[in-house]
């Protein structure tokens, strides 16, 4: 089957459907007019959806990914029109941390870029929660960084009196409190702001 960005195309016997092309692969994330590999039409009570296989046409990646639309009947007969897609896996694009943060704090690096594939999945319950997991975790450890001999203390104290404590900066003080309100926000059962 060869599909062309905007056109209506044949998928079987009785079903044309009018294709809109994903413009990028999520793995890569490079501009590219993927290839399309194989199809699925997962039928509900009361809409339809289309599952299709893409392949990334970048030689370096030449990865797979999904693309999922919901189908609606256009003028009531055998043509569905594809909605805005959602594609599998979401895009990720790469975050760089300066070498100061990823040598300070490797674990707040890893934990922030967890944080953000679960907001680019649309996981913003578990996302604030990383968040604010990242942020103590890069608080701690610059602390224990310019106190290296408090470490236990700075270790296993809270947070908001770690930062109290030790954050010798006061413009990062105030930063680092800020943060702790609103990040605290997404660690609790009622939000307070
Ligand atoms: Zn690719």
């Amino acid at each position: 089957m060869s599909v062309t960005r905007g056109s209506t195309t044949q998928i079987n016997d009785t079903i044309l459907m009018y294709v809109e092309l994903p413009d990028f692969c999520p793995h890569c994330g490079k501009s590219v007019e993927p290839i399309l590999v194989s199809q699925n039409i997962v039928k509900g009570n009361e809409s339809q959806c289309a599952e299709l296989c893409w392949k990334c046409p970048n030689g370096i990646c030449s990865r797979l990914f999904l693309s999922s639309s919901e189908l609606s009947v256009q003028n009531g007969n055998a043509y569905y029109l594809l909605s805005q897609y959602q594609l599998i896996p979401t895009y990720c694009p790469p975050i760089d941390f300066a070498d100061e943060v990823d040598r300070v704090s490797p674990q707040f690096s890893e934990i922030y870029r967890q944080a953000n594939r679960a907001e680019n999945a649309g996981l913003n319950e578990i996302a604030g929660v990383g968040y604010r997991r990242a942020l103590e975790f890069l608080l701690k450890d610059y602390c224990v960084y310019i106190r290296p001999e408090k470490e236990d203390d700075i270790k296993k104290e809270f947070l908001s009196q770690v930062v109290q404590k030790f954050v010798d900066r006061e413009e990062i003080k105030q930063i680092a409190t800020v943060a702790l309100w609103l990040g605290n926000d997404e660690s609790h059962y009622v939000k307070k702001t």
